[in-house]
Formats: structure tokens, sequence, C-alpha cells
């Protein structure tokens, strides 16, 4: 099969990335083998491949949010059958016996393994994933639209419960990518008025097609103090601008995987008046299971711009460099 491998961390645009021959992989007990339609871009590939998440497999495949079709099932796997369409997911292992795992917070396991960081991922035709932690997909998507759900939806969701919005209130959104545009619709959903405060003229624009209230720049202050906000930008510059925007108990969520330092908060405007700062680390099966069923319900959308899988390189490249709304989603060209 052709699939992609990170040769050397570095900068995507000078050859980090090669794309090779390589065999189908064989699906271990308990895993399935999968046959990837559609695999969408997530700024966590781009920390992958350009080396700002330590090296945790030599020469891996990026690609976690898979949407493809059983191909072939490992031993010992029940519940899954040929054909079955499933999503792959960033979670790919847990210990189940931690005290993170046991109190329900399995995103925490020290033992956790992830897809397309600890075992090769989705940028190629095939891929694998325990059965365990394969998704079933709501209907009604196409493998393109569901794709970006996989990563971006699931931790929008996750960031938007952290950020523990108020019934009907303000949200703020720093950073306008595949993740913001998803959890924007969930919040707008469930009644909340959102603020988006973002760099890119396009996004603001889709911000306010998808019913935000208001659109400005990422260092504009929103029309009216936040309840809660939420970074999605991996600028730790915007913590202290996002602090400022609160309101008295007022929440702020990390959802990156990766910030850039933050510079020294003051603590009488930032922090005084039990504001609060929160991180936000990957998500448990629940997270996913609750957001594909909430994406369904509400209709969330995510939008898309397909790129072939031979051409995942300029689809990093444009997310780098901001050049589209929405979500990329490699589409497999090779066969
Ligand atoms: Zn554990
Ligand atoms: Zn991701």
């Amino acid at each position: 099969m052709r699939a992609w491998t990170v040769a050397s961390p570095g900068p995507v645009a000078e050859g980090a990335l090669e794309f090779v021959e390589k065999p189908v992989p064989q699906p271990a007990d308990g895993e399935l083998l999968v046959r990837v339609r559609a695999c969408g871009v997530c700024r966590t590939d781009l920390h992958v491949v350009e080396g700002d998440l330590p090296v945790h497999r030599q020469r891996v495949t990026p690609g976690h949010e898979v949407v493809g079709e059983v191909a072939e099932l490992g031993a010992a796997v029940t519940g899954f059958a040929p054909g079955d369409r499933v999503g792959v997911a960033w979670l790919r292992h847990t210990c189940g016996a931690c005290a993170y795992c046991t109190r329900g917070a399995e995103n925490l396991c020290p033992a956790s393994r992830y897809t397309g960081w600890d075992a090769d991922g989705g940028y190629a035709e095939y891929t694998t994933v325990p059965a365990a932690y394969a998704h079933r997909l709501p209907e009604g998507l196409d493998d393109v639209a569901a794709a970006p759900l996989l990563c971006a939806g699931i931790i929008g969701y996750r960031a938007l419960r952290r950020a523990a919005v108020p019934p009907g209130g303000r949200l703020g959104l720093y950073g306008f990518g595949g993740s913001a545009h998803l959890c924007a619709q969930v919040a707008l959903a469930e009644g909340a008025t959102v603020h988006v405060l973002t760099r890119g003229a396009a996004a603001r624009r889709l911000a306010l097609d998808l019913g935000a209230a208001s659109a400005g720049g990422a260092r504009d202050m929103p029309p009216e103090p936040l309840d809660s906000a939420i970074l999605f930008a991996p600028v730790g510059d915007l913590v202290p601008v996002a602090m400022r925007a609160l309101d008295r108990g007022g929440v702020l969520a990390i959802a990156g995987i990766h910030l850039s330092d933050v510079p020294p908060l003051h603590y009488e405007s930032d922090l005084f008046y039990e504001k609060e700062i929160r991180s936000v680390t990957s998500n448990t099966r629940e997270d996913a299971r609750d957001f594909l069923s909430l994406a369904a319900r509400h209709g969330v959308r995510a939008t898309t711009h397909p790129y072939p899988l031979s051409d995942a390189v300029q689809a990093l490249t444009d997310l780098k460099e901001g050049r589209f709304d929405g979500a990329a989603v490699l589409v497999d060209d090779v066969t």
C-alpha cells in the first residue's frame, strides 16, 4: 500500500513527510484492519510531523480522523464484520485498571496510546485499530463529512464541557478552525451565545454564517464579557487576552495538545474574581459516543476541503498557513 511516514520531524514543506510503499498491516488480536476511505487533517498531525510533539514511533504514519471499512478481523474480535463502516480516532488504548481509568477519566491514563503518534494512522490506504476503540458512525453523513468529527469534533466537544458554559451563557472561541467550528454548532444548538475571535476573514465569515453573534480579531475584546472561553489557537500569548475577556467566575479551557509559552499573568486583571484556566487532555470514549450522537441529533456539519491522499503535504501546509476555513480531508486517490 501507499502511506505517508514522518521521515524526520521538521518543517512540513521541507520533506519531513515521505510517501512510501509498505506492506498492508496485519491486525493483531482484538484489532480491525480498516480500508481507509477518508482521513481528516488535524493540527496535531502537523505537531507530529514538525516535531512539536516528541517522536513516539519512528517513521509513524500520521492521521487520526479515519473513516473506513472493516477489511479484516484480528483474532477474538466480536461485534464487527467485514464491510462495516467505522471511525478511528486519536485514543486507541488505555490500561483500564489505573486510578484514572477506574474513575471514568481514561483520557488521563498514563498508559494511553494514540493513533498517528504511538501507532500508524490514516494517511495511508489501510490502518488498524483495536476494536474496543473503533467508533460506529452516524448514518446520513458521508465519509468526508464524518472524518473531522473524529478528532476535531470530539476534542471540541470535550473542550466545551470543560469550559462549563452556563445555560444560555456567553462563550468566546479563540481561533476558528476545524475543531472550533464544530464546537460552535453544539454550543449554539444548546442555547449559548457564541463570540468568535480569530485572525482569518474567511473564518470570521464562516462563524457568522453558522450563527455566531459576533466575529472579531483574535486580540479584540468581545462585545460583552464571557462566561466561558475556549482557546483553540495554539498561541499562549492569547491566554491573558482571553482571561481579560472573562466575566467574574469565568472559565477558560485550552483545547490544544500543544501551546506556545504563556506570558506572565497579572493576578488582579487576569485571575482574580475566581476566574479559572483549565487544560483539555484528549478525550474518553464516552465523550466520543456522546458527541457523535449529539452531532447526529443537531445536524452538526463540518465544512470540508477534500485533498487527494497524495497531496497530504499540501493539505498540512495549507492548514499551517491558515489558507482554508473548516477542515481538510484526505481522500484516497491511489487506487
Ligand atoms: Zn489507565
Ligand atoms: Zn486531532
